[in-house]
Parts: C-alpha cells; structure tokens; sequence
C-alpha cells in the first residue's frame, strides 16, 4: 500500500490499525470472517472504475466486453453452487437485496411476517425503525417462550390470520437450523410467497452443512460476506419465474449501477466456496460452535435453546449477573469481540440488553480448531467473572494476542 502510505498517511495508518486488531484479537462476531487475499485482490481491482446499468447484453453504456462476462461468471457460479434457477449478483449488500426482493412483489401497505426483531429476525425484515416496517404493513412471529425455538404452528396461524403476501425465515441471531419444507407448507396454506434470507448461513449451506432453501423457497437473499466469506455484498436466488420482477427490482428499481470490482470478488468467493477446503471450513465452523457451546454450558452459562446446529450461539448472562454490554465491553478489553443482543422475551432495553452473541466463522477461517474453541471459553468465563479487573483484562489481551499469533489470519499473512 505504498501510495496511499505516501497520499494519505493518516487513512494508511488507520487501515494498518485495523490489520493489526484484525490479526491480535479473536473475532467472534457472528457475521464477520476473513476473505483471502485473491478477495482483497477483486476487490480492490480497476473494475471500480466501470459503470454498467443493466445487465449482460443490455447495458446502458458501452465498453461491456469485459464486464458482462465478470458478471455472467458469477451469475454462473453461483447457480452451479446453490442450484439456482436465477441470480442476481448486484446488490449492494444485505438491506438493499432484500429492499429490492420487496418491491418486486409488494405494494406500499401490503402485509409481510417476519421474524421479530427482538427474537433474531433482521431488521429488514419488518422492523418499525426499517423501511419495511415503515412501508409495508409488518407483522412478526415470535419465538416459543418455553424453548427459544420457531413455533411454526403458531407461524401458521399467524399466517392465516394476517395473509401476508410474503413470508420471511432466516435470522441474524438464532441458533438452530430452519425447517425450510415447513415454512414452504405454511406459505402454500396462507397463499404467500416464501422468501428465505439465508445471510447469516449461506456459507454453511454452500459448504454442505446446512439444509438448502433454494428447493422450497421463491426466493432467496443472502449476503456475501458473512459465513460464505466473500466480499461485502449480496445476491438474490429465484425461481425462474420471478427472475425479470426481481431484475427489475434490482435495477432499476432500487439501485443504479453495480460494483463490478464487487462483482468479481463475488465470483472468486464462489470459486473458494466450491472447494473442498472450503467445506471443511464449513464443517469445522459447526464443530468449533458446538464445542464452544458445550464448554461454556459446563461452565454455567446459559444458552439460548441449549445449544447450536450452526455458526453461533446466544448466550443469556442474567444467571451471571452482568448484562450483555458491561459484557462485551469487559471482552472487547480482553481482545475477544463479540456484541450484545437481546435474548428472546428479554427484561432489559435493546440498547443494554442481557445477551451475548457469539459466532465461529471468522475464528475458524484462521484456522482455530476445538481445542483452541475449550480455552476460548475459558478466557470468557474469567472475563465474565471479573469484567473490572483492569490488570486481568490487559494481561487477558496480551495472552490472546499469543494465541493469535500461532494462527495466521486469511489476507493479514503478512503480518504473520
Ligand atoms: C446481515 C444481514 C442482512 C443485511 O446485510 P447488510 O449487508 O448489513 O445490509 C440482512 N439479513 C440478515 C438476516 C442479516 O443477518
């Protein structure tokens, strides 16, 4: 980075800051990860300097030759991975594809359900503060009170009553799999379209380790840069049928022109992503959380549903008497990032609520096995028990960077 190292110093420095958390601390935010260096490489190629409105073949400015077949490589791809009939590769990210997948099918006013906020849905997903939830009559599903798990009885019902025209599964907080055939049945009954936003776990499903949606759903989004592990930006799956309402939607109903140089890292993460060293990455992040879960359940901590079927866990911290905030503040000290989340039917205030989110994906792309996942939660029971032992937090700091230091980070090797 030699000439924004002499351009801009000041931004130079603070990217090699960041490099430097990136490499000495263990990351557990559920939706972050390490892409590889052929990812930063796309990334930061000269196809940002392209504008391409449009899609292949229909483009609204010239000198197409060589972005039309960026994109249909990874339209391409993305359909062999997944078993797509249809894909769209240029959201900006997340918000913006399912924004997009909204106003192909909906009307201002008209009625989705999601999963409520509060209990794991997203915040697209109908949340009031979102303009899902400002635009179109939002109706949400709760979770069981008694288990922490989806009711899809009382999806149904819910369905029933409010007729939603679409129905959205996926989380960005829920630890168990989703039964994606159910959710299919509820949506046939209520005679509502399935969309299933699989953001947080496209990279377990592109790795084998999770049941698909794309058989049972009409459309599903999903985010390239959490568990699959590609650059920051999102992609729409469909049915055939759909294809055109959804391009539209895309462009240009919702965006203008794609970020080709994005669009090109889409397409290595896809390439990574059918590779059989990325399905032992994909396996690797369900043992690490399983074993992460495990251990801090011998230690007295209580998680959401008992467990995890796939990258992350929720963990209520009322038994420990610390709220979720002074938690992850205490652990971000220690050099152990995670965040703070409501748990389902929490007492406390979402902006200090009693729960912890812990996820897998970016410590196994490291290369963090089980045994490294055992001290992991040792190092969060110590930091729980004392979150205002300065010393402790500083020497806890210094021990993780030690670990780290035995586990090169994807694209930070140099610092290795
Ligand atoms: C992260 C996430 C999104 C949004 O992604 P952004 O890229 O942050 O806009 C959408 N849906 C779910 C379920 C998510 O977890």
């Amino acid at each position: 980075m030699e000439s924004v190292k002499t351009l801009d110093p000041e931004i130079y420095s603070l990217i090699k800051q960041e490099e430097r958390r990136q490499a000495d601390k263990i990351r557990l935010i559920a939706s972050e990860n390490y892409v590889s260096q052929s990812i930063l490489e796309a990334t930061g190629s000269i196809l940002t300097n392209k504008y391409s409105e449009g899609y292949a073949g229909k483009r609204y400015y010239e000198g197409q030759q060589i972005i039309d077949q960026v994109e249909q490589l990874a339209i391409k791809r993305a359909m062999d991975l997944f078993g797509a009939e249809h894909v769209n590769v240029q959201p900006y990210s997340g918000s913006p594809a399912n924004i997009a997948t909204y106003l192909a099918f909906l009307n201002p006013g008209d009625t989705i359900l999601g999963m409520a906020l509060p209990h794991g849905g997203h915040l697209t997903h109908g949340a009031k503060v979102s303009i899902s939830g400002r635009y179109f009559n939002a109706q949400s599903y709760e979770l069981d009170p008694a288990t922490g798990l989806i009711n899809y009885d009382t999806i149904r019902l819910k369905a029933l009553a409010v007729r939603p025209k679409i129905i959205i599964a996926g989380h960005s907080a829920y630890p168990r799999i989703l039964d994606f055939q159910r959710f299919r049945e509820i949506a046939d009954e209520a005679n509502a379209l399935l969309m299933v936003d699989m953001a947080h776990f496209s990279g377990l499903v592109a790795g084998g380790v999770h049941p698909s949606p794309v058989p049972y759903a009409d459309v599903v989004t999903t985010t390239t840069h959490k568990s699959l592990r590609g650059p920051r930006g999102a992609m729409i799956l469909c049915k055939a049928q759909h294809a055109q309402a959804i391009d539209k939607a895309v462009f240009p109903g919702v965006q203008g022109g794609p970020h080709d140089n994005t669009t090109a890292a889409i397409a290595v993460a896809l390439k990574e992503a059918a590779s059989d060293s990325f399905k032992e990455y994909a396996a690797q992040v369900v043992k690490n959380a399983k074993v992460l879960a495990e251990s801090l359940m011998a230690k007295g901590f209580t998680l959401i549903t008992n467990g995890t079927d796939n990258h992350l866990m929720l963990v209520d911290l009322t038994n420990k008497k610390i709220s979720g905030k002074v938690a992850a503040k205490a652990l971000d000290k220690a050099g152990i990032v995670l965040n703070y989340n409501a748990v389902p039917f929490d007492k406390r205030k979402p902006f200090d609520p009693s729960g912890i989110r812990i996820g897998t994906p970016a410590v196994t792309s490291r290369g963090f096995k089980e045994k490294e996942m055992v001290q992991v939660s040792a190092l969060i029971e110590r930091i729980i028990a004392n979150p205002e032992d300065e010393t402790l937090l500083t020497n806890t700091a210094q021990e993780v960077k030690d670990l780290c230091s035995h586990f090169p980070a994807p694209g930070l090797e140099h610092l290795f």
